[in-house]
């Protein structure tokens, strides 16, 4: 079964048990989160087969309904060890057979994990799950879970219920809140749960053996971390072409941990790359709008008008020449641009904002996207397998935005992305052309980034003399 979270979904304790932890700093993202690390939640840490769980387990079948296909983690309520299970309400007519079956002679307890979909009450939830829907209508008109009016689409529901009545309710708001309900006597408790992030600063440091990516996770660094280190260096470094085997990274990042679980890596704080003996250092500030930018330690911004690579992960083929022997044509002539390997479906971005002058079939170059950044500045990428949707005339385009996917059209004896630079019509080598640089800190900002800036850059000295 393929399973589909929300990238903020993490459960609340209750459901966490202490050994599931992954010890592993690095190996745990924020976006494997979407597939099977939530906490506590991956299917290999916990065990329904587990005889220890199954014999005070109050279900007797747990596979069915169950979203992971297993059991998740125990606790005691009340005089009850209860199995918590995770299962979306898309089986209800299971949910309610096994409710029924067991309310024979005494109810038990057991809790729903609920799927909320779109268009779905607190009081339709409870109807289809053969609850008692006085109880929703009771609760939701309370004013202290008023929340519970405006449910989010998602698995951000559980229901401890017996028989047709419900005991509690866990309900997940946002990623840091919690709203529990909880019988007590013969009402009804509401609670608010607010949770934070615990950071934990982290470091990282190596040297590259064939590329940043392989050496890097060989360390046990995620490829996530390293991405965005890459990104940070990626208009001043082509890593796929400019780095070589002795190169260091080092970088000291972010990790943050939800009750005691990592939930993600990064931002990075503060990073250094030594490329044949050449040093570059970013350090991390955060913009007006909360974003993380980086800058040289100086406080000249790191982001270039232009990046270096149109690919993200790609093999120059061959260079920017004026004079070269062309495969197909066989026979000498200049090649204006920059051919990488790449294989059919390879996303290609956009090397800086601009507007498309061209998107679709031309002669020799095949599918491709011409572009054009201010007054000056042009690009084109070509032998496209296909174009980007959005990608047409007079449409703007974002830095880094997917145009189109590599591919073989045209002219050419395989897929390859040929790319071309031109600054006033005249092609350039995007490799050793001068790029401008976009803006330097804030003025007004730049004594507090000054401070910020001396203090990362005596502990990357520090990590660089370990
Ligand atoms: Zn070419």
């Amino acid at each position: 079964m393929k399973k589909h979270l929300p990238e903020d979904f993490v459960m609340p304790s209750f459901v966490s048990t202490p050994n599931n932890e992954n010890s592993d700093p690095t190996t745990e993202l924020l976006i494997d989160l979407t597939d099977q690390s939530i906490a506590g939640f991956s299917p290999s840490l916990s065990n329904s087969k587990n005889p220890d769980i199954s014999n005070k387990s109050t279900l007797s079948n747990s596979s069915s309904t169950n979203f992971f296909g297993d059991t998740l983690a125990t606790k005691t309520i009340g005089q009850f060890d209860l199995n918590y299970l995770l299962s979306p309400m898309a089986e209800p007519e299971t949910t309610k057979a096994t409710a029924t079956e067991n309310n024979f002679d005494k109810p038990i307890e057991r809790w729903l994990n609920v799927n909320i979909r779109a268009g779905d009450s607190l009081t339709k939830i409870f109807k289809q799950l053969g609850l008692d829907t006085r109880i929703a209508l009771e609760i939701a008109r309370r004013s202290d879970a008023k929340i519970l009016n405006m449910l989010r689409t998602g698995p951000y529901l559980q229901l401890l219920v017996r028989g047709k009545r419900l005991i509690s309710l866990r309900y997940q708001p946002d990623l840091l809140s919690i709203l529990s309900v909880d019988l007590q006597g013969e009402t009804y408790r509401v609670n608010k749960i607010q949770r934070q992030f615990d950071v934990v600063e982290r470091t990282a440091t190596g040297i590259i053996q064939s590329s940043l990516l392989e050496s890097g996770i060989a360390k046990g660094i995620s490829q996530s971390l390293l991405f965005n280190f890459a990104s940070i260096f990626q208009w001043q470094i082509d890593f796929n072409k400019d780095v070589r085997s002795g190169d260091q990274y080092t970088f000291i990042y972010e990790e943050r941990y939800l009750e005691g679980r990592k939930f993600s890596s990064g931002p990075i704080l503060a990073a250094e790359l030594i490329v044949r003996g050449n040093m570059y250092r970013a350090i991390r500030h955060i913009g007006k709008n909360g974003a993380n930018q980086y800058f040289t330690p100086e406080g000249e911004s790191l982001q270039g008008l232009f990046l270096r690579s149109p690919m993200r992960i790609a093999r120059i083929t061959s260079p920017f020449s004026k004079k070269r022997y062309h495969p197909v044509l066989k026979k000498w002539r200049a090649h204006k641009g920059v051919d990488y390997a790449g294989r059919i479906g390879d996303p290609v971005m956009a090397t800086a904002d601009g507007i498309v002058t061209f998107a679709g079939r031309k002669h020799q170059y095949g599918k491709v996207v011409i572009l054009q950044h201010g007054q000056k500045y042009s690009t084109l990428y070509a032998h496209l397998s296909n174009i980007a949707g959005k990608i047409q005339k007079n449409r703007t385009v974002a830095q880094g935005q997917v145009i189109g996917y590599v591919g073989k059209t045209g002219l050419t004896t395989g897929p390859h992305l040929h790319y071309e630079f031109q600054i006033n019509g005249v092609h350039k080598d995007p490799h050793n052309v001068k790029l401008p640089r976009s803006f330097a800190i804030d003025r007004s900002l730049r004594p507090t980034f000054m401070k910020n800036s001396d203090f990362w850059s005596k502990r990357l000295n520090q990590l660089a003399r370990r």
